[in-house]
């Protein structure tokens, strides 16, 4: 043993280089593209008034600190399950469910890729290329074996859905196979209901188990209805499947780490035994969940008033990004006259979209425009308003160009 002082430097989180940045510029026509939450029209943080008065009611009720159970708040974990299936949904009529409330959305992913290392220590996952940069952290922490399948098409700016398909369907029979339910991160592409199906198809015929990732739910449509959509689609075949859920973007709980790990088994018995070990897991690596966020989220999803509200809150949210999207679209098409095709802003949905600058492209948006993004090319559009899109639109076509 050599001591702790032979521990190296860990690499810089990228996303950080990215903000330390845009704060130190002082340049008042800055754009920051590289946030991960929502932002007002005037760019400011939001606390969505549905969670105020959730946690107003928390307080009028002056609950206690007691430890939850390790699966956490039994009222969260039904109300977060029959969100995401709907409360009609067989898999939840006939308990074939585990629910387990996780540590947001990165916690319960963990959990999941713990459960995978510990029952499929054999088995790998496909990821998509690209994909969110903390699911490869998450998994070679856990132990688990990941290949990429391909997902993003450059030349289109658009889905590589036969690339998708082929590399699914050439991966062994029995991989997990990782998908992003909605607004997929980091491209803003998601697959149609028709391709969902044939996503299925190869999946059912390849013996594959799907892991879901939602953290979109709502806010990348504003309905949480349609955006449950592609995972509904699998459950409803009877395929077994996991779905890890997080609280951070459509409820703004970004800081409370509420989300859940949803395992659908092929029988109530089989989930009993899965969410028996999802508890286990969970006991060794925090014992029990935290409780504030748990209670915001059952407040506002048990309560029908309060639902039409967050579902309001919602549509707002993500009506902001969309109006955002076409403004930026109508700047860049008014102003680009090589005929360059930006219609990928409109095509894309929820906060990201994915325009493959290289690297001169992004260097030139960042020194000339004081426009930062993610090194892998990441724009999140919540970092703009209405007031930016022609200064925005300006610096795409003198950067692309
Ligand atoms: N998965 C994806 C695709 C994400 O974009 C994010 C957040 O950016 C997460 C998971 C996890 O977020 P959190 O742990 O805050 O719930």
């Amino acid at each position: 043993v050599t001591g702790l002082d032979s521990i190296g430097m860990a690499p810089a989180e990228p996303n950080v280089e990215v903000s330390e940045a845009f704060g130190a510029d002082r340049n008042e026509m800055k754009v920051e593209l590289g946030l991960g939450a929502y932002r007002t029209e005037d760019l400011q943080p939001y606390v969505l008034n549905v969670v105020k008065k959730a946690e107003k009611l928390m307080l009028e009720r002056g609950e206690n600190k007691e430890y939850l159970p390790i699966e956490g708040l039994g009222a969260f974990n039904k109300a977060t399950a029959e969100l995401l299936f709907g409360a009609d949904n067989a898999v939840i009529q006939q308990q074939r469910v585990a629910t387990v409330q996780g540590i947001s959305g990165t916690g319960s992913l963990r959990l999941a890729a713990a459960l995978i290392h510990s029952h499929f220590p054999t088995s790998q996952i496909l990821i998509s290329s690209p994909t969110w940069g903390n699911h490869k952290n998450i998994l070679n922490d856990a132990g688990v074996a990941w290949s990429e399948y391909r997902y993003y098409d450059p030349l289109t700016v658009a889905l590589d859905f036969q690339g998708m398909i082929s590399d699914i369907k050439a991966a062994p029979e029995g991989c997990f196979v990782l998908l992003h339910g909605c607004a997929h991160n980091p491209t803003g592409i998601d697959p149609t209901p028709a391709q969902w199906q044939i996503i299925a198809d190869v999946i059912e015929e390849k013996k594959h188990i799907p892991l879901f990732d939602v953290v979109y739910q709502g806010y990348a449509s504003g309905s949480v209805e349609a955006d449950a959509s592609s995972v509904r689609l699998f459950a409803a075949r009877g395929m077994e499947l996991l779905v890890a859920q997080s609280y951070s973007k459509n409820m703004g709980l970004y800081a409370e780490r509420i989300g859940a790990i949803n395992v659908v088994c092929s029988s109530p018995d089989s989930a009993q035994r899965v969410k028996s070990q999802l508890k286990r897991l969970a006991r060794g690596m925090y014992s029990n969940p935290p409780v504030h966020g748990a209670r915001i989220v059952t407040n506002i999803v048990g309560n029908s008033d309060l639902f039409s509200e967050w579902e309001e809150e919602l549509r707002m949210m993500a009506g902001r990004i969309k109006s955002v999207r076409k403004k930026l679209y109508e700047c860049l098409s008014a102003k680009d006259k090589s005929g360059k095709d930006w219609s990928f802003f409109v095509k894309h949905i929820g906060m990201y979209s994915y325009a493959g600058l290289n690297e001169a492209q992004r260097e030139r948006m960042r020194k000339k425009w004081h426009v930062y993004m993610t090194k892998d090319g990441r724009m999140a559009l919540t970092g703009v308003s209405q007031a930016k899109c022609e200064y925005l639109a300006d610096a795409f076509i003198d950067s692309y160009h």
